[in-house]
């Protein structure tokens, strides 16, 4: 693997990043009270790429105060949901005019590969807003077939939730904002975003964009700032009703208790230590080839990805040795190099964390079939990673890594409750894949995987599915249904004649 720092960057991205960064509250653009700054870094070099402003409770209460008059009292409170419609598919236009400026500071701002930003988040983020931007007048409650009893008539209103409490990661940043506004705008809901502080700047990037197309002021309003600090007010406001988060899962159980004293709606999308499990009749090279690309995505930072791999024992030698062929084959690098398949991990913090679960794996007697160390270069590399784990109860198939390491056991493909409870032996539960061609393995394994998602033969994603995990990997599910849903209140509604 080689690393490269040929990065050329667009005139509008370097006008961009050397903005003063300020909040985006009520469609204008305001500094923090205090004046405090967060030094964003470029990981593919470690070098200073900008700065934000650092925001606290009195900037979220002026972000949510104003979101709030927006809900209620404002413009979008009169939208209709054709007007929602058309907005939305605007911010989508304008997101596919921008995509190559944007591209390019997702990809310095987190590290991605920017091909792999053009390519596949930023066209599933203007498919999601799409796809939600038809939701707006499709959203309708319940009404019985017969009167009640007494006469009259009942039935079930859904009305938007109202304020929306948005905190997004850092893996993602771009897809997890539209992800998370564009359900709460299809129904009525007004948003205040708090981006992760170590890459937030897609995010006001979104800001200026849905004031460019036309969002009335107040509906999408984005305060930067510290998770403990700006994220915590956020979870605490009172005139908040609903927080979406995405982020770990230590920090989602602390939202998830604040929440209470509020009683606040709470989605959660947290952590994943999802298994793979690959059968003797699968397709070993194009299973291989999809693995070994999984694990790479964004540098293996992903909840979802599929990172505890077991095999079965008889194709153990083949399908290990084409899966260390094509890991080693990764191109690895700035994620601005249009070459580039893998960028760096997001910190230097990260990377020391990383680094340190494969050497304690190593102490610990599991074997290294694949890179296991950091790469070279002035940003945090770090080898795509394969290890045979000597047990299932091992620190690397138990714990959530987000890095590039993939560490694998093997099973008796005989057995299928044997497979099902190394898989399942798990505190998380959001993604799961099965690669096999027999018909009732498959139903079986769909059927009895305890994850929130099952993908066979490594089937492609579909932004109208409901996304979300069982167990410790969070609570309730954004996209689809489900996830308009989630933004609204039920409310059962008895009128007498
Ligand atoms: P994190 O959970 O600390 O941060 C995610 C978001 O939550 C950020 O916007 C952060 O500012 C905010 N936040 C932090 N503390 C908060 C609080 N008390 N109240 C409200 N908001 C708060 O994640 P991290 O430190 O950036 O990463 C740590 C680990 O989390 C990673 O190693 C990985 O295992 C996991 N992670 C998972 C995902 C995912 O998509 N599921 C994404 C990022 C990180």
């Amino acid at each position: 693997m080689s690393t490269t720092h040929e990065i050329e960057i667009l005139d509008s991205v370097a006008t961009f990043l050397a903005r003063e960064h300020q909040h985006f509250i009520g469609n204008a653009w305001r500094p923090s009270v205090e004046g405090k700054r967060i030094d964003i870094k470029d990981p593919g070099t470690a070098k200073k790429l900008s700065e934000v402003a650092a925001g606290g409770s009195t900037e979220i209460d002026l972000a949510v105060k104003t979101a709030k008059t927006a809900f209620y009292d404002g413009d979008w409170a009169r939208t209709k949901p054709l007007e929602r419609t058309a907005l939305m598919n605007r911010l989508a236009d304008l997101i596919e005019e921008n995509i190559d400026e944007i591209a390019q500071i997702e990809s310095l701002d987190g590290g991605n590969p920017v091909q792999s930003i053009h390519h596949v988040d930023i066209p599933m983020a203007v498919a999601g807003l799409r796809s939600m931007a038809g939701w707006t007048d499709k959203v309708a409650g319940d009404t019985p077939l017969s009167a009640p009893q007494g006469g009259g008539l009942s039935y079930v209103l859904r009305q938007p939730v109202g304020v929306a409490g948005i905190i997004t990661p850092w893996n993602a940043p771009f897809l997890m904002v539209i992800n998370k506004i564009a359900p709460a705008l299809a129904v009525g809901c007004t948003c205040v975003i708090k981006p992760a502080e170590l890459a937030p700047l897609t995010a006001l990037k979104i800001a200026e964009l849905s004031k460019e197309a036309g969002f009335p002021d107040g509906v999408i309003n984005v305060v930067t700032g510290y998770g403990q600090i700006a994220g915590q007010a956020l979870v605490d406001h009172p005139d908040v009703n609903k927080i979406s988060f995405t982020g770990s899962t230590q920090v989602g159980k602390s939202i998830l208790q604040s929440a209470a004293a509020t009683m606040k709606r709470v989605t959660l999308e947290l952590g994943g230590k999802s298994p793979i499990i690959v059968f003797a009749d699968a397709d070993i090279d194009k299973a291989s080839a999809a693995i070994a690309r999984e694990i790479c995505f964004k540098a293996g930072q992903f909840c979802a990805a599929g990172t505890r791999l077991y095999v079965e024992k008889n194709i153990e030698a083949d399908f290990v040795s084409s899966l260390a062929s094509h890991l080693g084959e990764v191109r690895a690098g700035h994620g601005l190099s249009p070459e580039t398949q893998m960028g760096p991990v997001i910190s230097e913090k990260q990377l020391n964390r990383i680094a340190g679960i494969v050497e304690r794996a190593v102490e610990e007697g599991h074997e290294i079939l694949c890179g296991g160390s950091r790469a070279p270069g002035d940003g945090y590399y770090m080898q795509p990673t394969l290890i045979r784990a000597a047990s299932n109860e091992a620190e690397i198939m138990e714990e959530e890594i987000f890095g590039p390491v993939l560490c694998y056991a093997t099973f008796d493909g005989g057995d299928l409750e044997n497979i099902l409870s190394m898989a399942n032996n798990t505190r998380y539960g959001l993604s799961s894949k099965v690669w096999t061609m027999n018909v009732r393995t498959m139903h079986e394994m769909v059927k009895r995987l305890e994850a929130g998602q099952v993908v066979i033969n490594g089937g492609g994603g579909d932004v109208r599915l409901p996304f979300g995990g069982f167990k410790e990997s969070g609570v309730g599910r954004e996209n689809g249904l489900e996830g308009v849903l989630s933004y609204t209140e039920v409310k059962a509604v008895s009128i007498g004649y």
